[in-house]
């Protein structure tokens, strides 16, 4: 069976494909088959009553707000996404999504009226602080671009009235993490520098 749904912690996280536009040097995906004791490689992306259908039955002994994140890049699988979010918000549930920033480049338009609708928090993966070494260590299908991309996507998601938050691993250098304030703050947008696990 494919899980759509897993939890570490108090902590709800739902797993809505294994499609990624990168290719992350960093990835938790690689040498690895999921998370704690629960398979995360999927033969098929749930449509949203698949997910419901997974979620604890005792939903009130987790925290409140539910992520989107997986073994993928959540917004190649929309509809979906935005069906649960809905679902989520309408059992009074907050929502996140782990991003890295793409989902315009993946869909051929803007769709960050659906993220901000969605979810609640965007966490954004800044993960470097330039195009050239974002390039280099994510490997986007869509070159360069993508970290342009990433930034107009926030700066989008902000005009919509979305939180958004950006986030690194301090792992980059104190340089680049500093780098990386500098820009965050240019576009008024909160970084979170996470240690390496
Ligand atoms: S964006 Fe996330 S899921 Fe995709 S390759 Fe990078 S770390 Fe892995």
């Amino acid at each position: 069976m494919d899980n759509y749904v897993y939890t570490i912690g108090n902590k709800i996280y739902i797993n809505l494909t294994n499609r990624c536009s990168n290719n992350c040097d960093f990835c938790i995906r690689q040498g690895r088959q999921g998370m704690q004791n629960t398979t995360l490689w999927i033969k098929n992306e749930p449509d949203a009553d698949e997910v419901i259908a997974q979620l604890p039955q005792n939903l009130d002994d987790f925290d409140d707000e539910i992520v989107f994140c997986g073994f993928g890049e959540p917004t190649y699988n929309l509809e979906t996404l935005d069906e649960v979010a809905s679902y989520l918000h309408c059992i009074d549930k907050t929502t996140r999504i782990n991003t890295n920033g793409q989902a315009n480049l993946i869909h051929g338009q803007d769709v960050s009226d659906v993220i901000v609708e969605s979810c609640d928090v965007i966490n954004i993966s800044l993960n470097e602080c330039t195009a050239e070494k974002y390039q280099q260590h994510c490997k986007s299908i869509f070159g360069k671009d993508a970290f342009d991309a990433l930034l107009e996507f926030a700066q989008l998601c902000k005009r919509r009235g979305g939180k958004v938050v950006f986030s690194v691993v301090d792992s980059i250098g104190k340089d680049d993490v500093e780098k990386c304030q500098q820009l965050a703050k240019k576009l008024g947008v909160p970084l979170r520098v996470r240690t390496k696990e």
